[in-house]
C-alpha cells in the first residue's frame, strides 16, 4: 500500500471548503455524476474509433444510497483510471487545482461554486472518507483503490476489480446523513441530473402487487438522455413541446408560443424558450429559464446572461460556451455571453415577427397576454425595440388590432394637427373615459387602449420612436383642442374678466387641487366646461407613482385646466347673471382702483430716477399703503366673484357635471349634486 501527502498549498483546505460551501453542499452529487458521465462519453468515443478491445456492455451509471451504512456510491462503466492516472488526476491535478481555485476566488466563492463546483473534490463537503475503486479500459490494467479521510493524506493500493469503470464510495459525515436517504437523492437527481446524456439508475421500478407497491428487479432510470432541446426541431411535434413545458412547470398555464434555439457557430447553444401568458404585473415571474451545460443543470438564474426582459421567458438554454467559473457580474462583459445574448434577442424577435406575419389571427388573439412582455422588451432593449416596432400591435378601444404602420395609415388623414403632427389618442379606462372616447369617435377619430401598467412609460417611448407623432389621452383636453386644426380664435375679453370667471367657477371645485381657467370659444354645441389634466404632468405623476425616480412630480398637487366655453348658452346665461349680480360693485371697486392707480402713478413720477436714500420716508409709506390697497381691492373683487359662484345653482350644476364626467365628483359634493338635480326636476 502506498501512502502519500496531497500537494496542496494550504495545509488543510477541507475545513475551508466545508465552511465556504455550506449552502451548496448538495452540488457534490452533480459533480460526481458529471464525472461519471464524462468517463462514459469518453469510452464511447474511444469505441467509436474502434480502439476499444472489449464490448461496451451496459453503460448505465448506478447510484446507491445505504441508509444503514451511511454511504452513497456512484458507479460508472466508463474509461476508469490506471494507478498513474489516479495519481495524476486526483492526487495532483484535482487537489491542487481545487487549492488554487479556492485561493483565487476566496472572495466570490459563494456565487461561483454553486454554478461551477469543485469537481471530485466537492465530495469532501459531505464525507468523512471517500474511496475510489477503479479499473481502466486499457489492456492489462489492474484495479486501484484510493482512499482519503479528508486530511491531505491518502492511501492507494491495488485491488480486485473485475468490471471496467469507477466506483466512488462516500462515507458520509454524521451531519450529512440525509444524503444516504432515497428521498433526498431522488430530489437532487431530479434537480441536477434529469437530462444528463447517459442513463442513470437509482432504485427500482415499482409494481402493484397484493395491494402494495413493491420493488421489481428492474432498475429505475431517473433521467431523459435525449431531452427535447437536443433533438432536431423539424422532427418535433407541437404536442411534444407542450408536454416538455408541462414537465418543466407542472403548475403553469399553457405557454403562448415557443422558440427552439439551435446554433453551432460561432458558439454552441441549444434550447427552447417559451412565452408564458402575462396578463399583469402579478404574473411576472423572472428566472424561470434553466441553464444547462451539455445537459448538466447549472443554474436557474440567468440574469447577466440574457437581457433582462428575456428573463420573463421560461424554458431551457444549454451552452458549453457560457463561462461559469467567473463571477456573475463579470459575465455581462464576456464577449461570448454578449454574442449569445444578442443572438437570443434576435431569435426572439425573428420568431415573433414570423408569427405576426404567418399566424396573424393567433398572434392577435394572444396579444393581450403577450403585450406586457413585448412592451417591457421595447422599453429595456434598444435592438429589440427596433424590431418590435414592425410587429407589435396597437389595440383600439373598439377591440381592433393593427400594426403600427396600418394604424398610422388609418388615422393620418383625420388626426393630423395644425403642426403636421399625427395625434395618437388613447384611453386608459374605457368606462371612466367613456364620454371622451365617444366624443372622439363622433369626430371620426380612433382611440387606442393603453391599459397596461407600463403604458405611461411606453407612451413616452413611442413618441420618440414614431416619427412626427404626439400621444394624448382622450381626456387631456377638449376634443377640439386635442387635435387643433387651426390657430385658436380667442374670445375678446375685457381686462380682469377671465380672472373673474376663474374666481367664480373654481370656488365650487374641490379645494385640494390647483386650477387654471381659460375662456374659449368651443361652439354653441360644445359642452360648457371641460376639465383637463395636462398630458405631461399626468404622465410624470404616473411614472413617479411607479417608482420612476421622479418624486418631485409625485408630491405636487394635482393641477387641472378648466376650459370655459363662452359660446355655450348655459355659460352665457351664467355670465349674464354674474354681471347682473356684481357689476355695480365691480364698478365701485374699479373706480377706487383707478384713483389708487393714479395716485401710484403720480408717486412714481415724483420718485423716478431717484436713489433710495433720496426718497422720503413719507413717500415710501404712501407707496406701501397704495400697494396694499390695490391688493385689497383685488381680493375684494375675487371674493365677490367666489361668493357669486358659491350662490349660483346653475354654475354649480354645470361645474359638477364637468367633474362628474371626469370621475371627480365624490362624497358630499356628489350627494349635493344629486339633491340639487332632483330639486331642479320638480
Ligand atoms: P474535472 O472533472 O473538472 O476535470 P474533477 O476533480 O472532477 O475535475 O476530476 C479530475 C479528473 O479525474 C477528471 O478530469 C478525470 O480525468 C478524472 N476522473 C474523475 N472522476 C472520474 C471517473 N468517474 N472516471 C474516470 N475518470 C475520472
Amino acid at each position: 500500500m502506498a501512502k502519500g501527502k496531497i500537494g496542496v498549498t494550504t495545509d488543510n483546505i477541507f475545513p475551508v471548503i466545508k465552511k465556504f460551501l455550506y449552502s451548496d453542499h448538495e452540488i457534490f452529487l452533480r459533480e460526481l455524476v458529471a464525472n461519471a458521465v464524462d468517463a462514459t462519453q469518453k469510452l464511447k468515443a474511444i469505441a467509436g474509433k474502434g480502439e476499444l478491445k472489449e464490448e461496451l456492455g451496459e453503460l448505465t451509471i448506478k447510484i446507491e444510497a445505504d441508509e444503514k451504512a451511511n454511504t452513497l456510491t456512484i458507479t460508472d462503466r466508463g474509461i476508469g483510471m490506471t494507478a498513474e492516472e489516479v495519481d495524476k488526476y486526483i492526487n495532483q491535478i484535482a487537489f491542487s487545482s481545487a487549492g488554487e481555485f479556492l485561493e483565487k476566488y476566496k472572495d466570490q466563492l459563494e456565487s461561483i461554486i454553486g454554478h461551477f463546483g469543485l469537481g471530485f473534490y466537492s465530495s469532501f463537503m459531505v464525507s468523512k472518507r471517500v474511496e475510489i475503486e477503479t479499473l481502466s479500459y486499457k489492456e492489462g490494467s489492474k484495479g486501484v483503490k484510493w482512499s482519503c479521510d479528508g486530511s491531505p493524506e491518502f492511501t492507494m493500493e491495488e485491488c480486485e476489480k473485475k468490471e471496467r469503470g469507477t466506483k466512488i464510495t462516500l462515507y458520509l459525515d454524521e451531519d450529512s446523513k440525509q444524503f444516504a436517504t432515497a428521498s433526498k437523492i431522488e430530489e437532487l437527481l431530479g434537480k441536477y441530473c434529469k437530462f444528463m446524456p447517459v442513463k442513470i439508475a437509482f432504485g427500482k421500478e415499482k409494481e402493484w402487487k397484493e395491494g402494495k407497491n413493491v420493488d421489481t428487479d428492474k432498475d429505475k432510470i431517473i433521467n431523459n438522455i435525449e431531452p427535447l432541446w437536443s433533438r432536431t426541431p423539424s422532427e418535433i411535434k407541437e404536442e411534444e413541446y407542450l408536454n416538455f413545458y408541462r414537465e418543466l412547470y407542472p403548475m403553469k398555464e399553457e405557454p403562448l408560443f415557443w422558440i427552439h434555439l439551435n446554433v453551432d457557430y460561432p458558439f454552441n447553444l441549444t434550447g427552447i424558450l417559451y412565452f408564458p401568458k402575462i396578463k399583469d404585473r402579478m404574473d411576472i415571474s423572472k428566472n424561470r429559464i434553466q441553464l444547462y451545460c451539455n445537459q448538466m443543470f447549472v443554474t436557474d438564474s440567468v440574469e447577466n446572461i440574457v437581457p433582462e426582459f428575456l428573463t420573463l421567458l421560461y424554458g431551457v438554454i444549454d451552452s458549453p460556451d457560457i463561462p461559469l467559473n467567473v463571477s456573475r457580474s463579470y459575465l455581462q462583459s464576456d464577449a461570448n455571453v454578449k454574442k449569445i445574448s444578442t443572438y437570443i434577442t434576435k431569435k426572439v424577435a425573428d420568431r415573433l415577427e414570423e408569427i405576426a406575419r404567418e399566424k396573424r389571427e393567433e398572434f392577435q388573439n394572444k396579444w393581450d397576454n403577450l403585450k406586457l412582455f413585448i412592451e417591457y422588451g421595447m422599453l429595456t432593449d434598444e435592438k429589440f425595440c427596433e424590431r418590435a416596432l414592425k410587429f407589435a400591435l396597437m389595440k383600439t378601444t373598439d377591440g381592433k388590432f393593427l400594426n403600427y404602420e396600418d394604424y398610422r395609415k388609418l388615422i393620418e388623414n383625420e388626426q393630423t394637427d395644425k403642426d403636421k403632427k399625427v395625434v395618437y389618442l388613447y384611453a386608459t379606462d374605457t368606462v371612466a373615459q367613456y364620454q371622451q372616447i365617444e366624443a372622439a369617435k363622433n369626430k371620426g377619430y380612433h382611440v387606442l387602449l393603453f391599459d397596461c401598467q407600463l403604458d405611461s412609460h411606453f407612451v413616452n417611448l413611442l413618441e420618440t420612436k414614431i416619427e412626427n407623432s404626439r400621444f394624448a389621452r382622450v381626456d387631456s383636453d377638449s376634443i377640439e383642442a386635442l387635435i387643433p386644426k387651426k390657430e385658436n380664435e380667442r374670445p375678446q375679453l375685457k381686462e380682469g374678466e377671465e380672472m373673474d370667471y376663474e374666481a367664480a367657477f373654481t370656488s365650487v371645485l374641490p379645494q385640494d387641487a390647483h386650477y387654471n381657467l381659460i375662456a374659449e370659444n368651443m361652439g354653441e354645441n360644445g359642452v360648457p366646461i371641460v376639465i383637463t389634466q395636462n398630458e405631461f404632468m399626468r404622465r410624470y405623476k404616473e411614472m413617479s407613482a411607479m417608482g420612476g425616480g421622479l418624486n418631485f412630480y409625485g408630491q405636487m398637487p394635482d393641477s387641472y385646466t378648466i376650459k370655459l366655453n363662452l359660446q355655450n348658452p348655459l355659460v352665457a346665461k351664467i355670465i349674464e347673471e354674474l354681471k347682473g349680480a356684481t357689476s355695480a360693485k365691480v364698478e365701485k371697486i374699479e373706480k377706487e382702483r383707478n384713483s389708487v392707480d393714479t395716485a401710484l402713478n403720480t408717486l412714481n413720477e415724483e420718485t423716478k430716477g431717484k436713489k433710495d436714500e433720496e426718497i422720503t420716508q413719507a413717500q415710501k409709506e404712501s407707496r406701501k399703503e397704495l400697494e396694499n390697497k390695490l391688493d385689497e381691492l383685488r381680493k375684494e373683487r375675487k371674493e365677490l366673484m367666489s361668493e357669486f359662484g358659491r350662490s349660483n345653482n346653475l354654475l354649480k350644476q354645470v361645474a359638477d357635471l364637468a367633474l362628474l364626467s371626469n370621475g371627480m365628483l365624490k362624497g358630499k359634493q356628489l350627494s349635493d349634486f344629486v339633491s340639487r338635480s332632483l330639486s331642479l326636476l320638480k
